[in-house]
């Protein structure tokens, strides 16, 4: 018999009861509670499947099978549950506004058959390897994304790692981040492959998040890049997780991956030892010269089924529907926000990929009835020590602090 969690009833806890909790949200953000224990069923009515899982219960201990499970549920069944769980745990209504820049474009090393950027198929793409931005450029940038409504600003990179770029390019990346952390943004950043010395100066830096996507599953990998291996991105996720960064780790759907690869990448997102704070779910938006220009896009209900699945199995991170937003209608947004999406991409281009106009997101949220997520709302999944809330000196005279309180008020 299904169950839903209950939340602890420790009185530092307000946890929802369960007719509370599906009527509406009145947690406390942020409450990292890690008591949730199976609650026997008050109402039987309330009883959803007959299966054993407990919906929003926090494990790490999901086996494929029962991923499995869950994502095979009937569709409208598993939004209905996922929207259910996303409610314990999220306000339904916040949606965080992100701006992705690319800070070097092209010339990237690696091998990713989906990538515009890799210098692989250069020639087939025709896409020039540009310089890194200087740091007044990127800044101005980062102003421009927040007085539009971004709450979080992250910046993307071409490369294998920095370990591969010289160290003033390391260093004005490193300012970078402190600059626009200053502006009180989140901050993230994909760089590829980081050694512990990189991750603990990128926190130094003030680092919000780090954005490194296993991509698909483990046994799909390698047909979807040669030059790294999927122990590779692990183990900058660790050692990002080490350093007190916020983990940021998802997929691309679409590369021609079987259902249980995205079982397969799902399963191994959730059974990190603790689950990503980030988790960016993209529809592969296929570009011409790249060995995947000739793969059909997903489908906008492919993407729903991920989210759902997503949110059911990490109940407390942050759901993006991030790449490939641009073919749905207000229609299939609005579902995979019902599935649990609680975040999107605004501007209009995605490292070098276009992407939704601003002007049509706002009146979508509009539409929809969705609020902005403000900057540092802290969050709840992942380990204690990276909410996200604070990164290094210029924390405190960011103002970043002051929101932080005004939404906790
Ligand atoms: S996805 Fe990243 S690592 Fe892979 S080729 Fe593109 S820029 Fe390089």
């Amino acid at each position: 018999m299904l169950r839903i969690a209950r939340f602890c009833r420790s009185t530092v806890c307000d946890g929802p009861s369960i007719a509370a909790s599906l009527q509406s949200r009145s947690i406390v953000s942020g409450h990292t509670c890690q008591q949730a224990e199976p609650l026997p069923l008050e109402n039987e009515n309330l009883d959803l499947s007959s299966r054993t899982q407990d919906l929003g219960a926090i494990r790490t201990d999901w086996t494929r099978e029962e991923v499995n499970e869950v994502y095979s549920t009937p569709l409208l069944e598993l939004v209905f549950k996922a929207a259910s769980v996303h409610r314990l745990y999220n306000d339904p209504q916040m949606v965080q506004r992100c701006t992705l820049l690319s800070i070097k474009t092209g010339g990237c090393p690696e091998t990713c058959t989906y990538c515009s950027q890799s210098s692989s198929w250069r020639k087939e793409t025709g896409l020039k390897a540009e310089k890194l931005m200087d740091l007044e450029e990127t800044y101005q940038a980062a102003l421009r994304a927040r007085d539009s409504g971004s709450t979080r600003f992250c910046m993307g990179a071409a490369w294998r790692g920095p370990s591969q770029v010289g160290k003033g390019q390391w260093e004005r990346v490193l300012e970078m981040v402190a600059r626009i952390r200053g502006l009180g943004m989140e901050v993230c950043t994909t760089l590829g492959m980081l050694t512990a010395e990189q991750a603990k100066q990128l926190r130094e830096a003030g680092l919000t998040a780090y954005n490194h996507n296993l991509d698909t599953s483990p046994e799909y990998y390698s047909k979807i890049t040669s030059s790294r291996k999927y122990e590779d991105r692990l183990e900058t996720l660790a050692n990002v997780r080490d350093a007190g960064i916020s983990v940021c780790a998802g997929g691309i759907i679409g590369m021609g991956e079987g259902n249980m690869d995205r079982v397969g990448l799902l399963h191994q997102l959730a059974t990190l030892p603790e689950h990503p704070e980030s988790v960016p779910i993209n529809a592969l938006v296929a570009v011409k010269g790249t060995p995947l220009q000739d793969q059909p896009p997903p489908s906008a209900m492919d993407i729903v089924r991920c989210i759902a699945t997503a949110r059911i199995v990490m109940p407390r991170s942050v759901v993006r529907l991030s790449a490939g937003r641009l073919n749905f209608t207000l229609s299939d947004q609005a579902l995979c926000f019902m599935a649990g999406a609680n975040s999107i991409f605004d501007g209009d281009k995605l490292l070098t990929t276009p992407n939704n106009e601003r002007n049509e997101d706002l009146q979508m949220f509009e539409t929809l009835g969705l609020r902005s997520r403000p900057a540092f709302l802290p969050y709840s999944a992942g380990a204690a020590s990276s909410n996200g809330s604070c990164g290094g000196s210029s924390c405190s005279d960011s103002g970043a602090s002051d929101q932080r309180v005004a939404m906790q008020a």
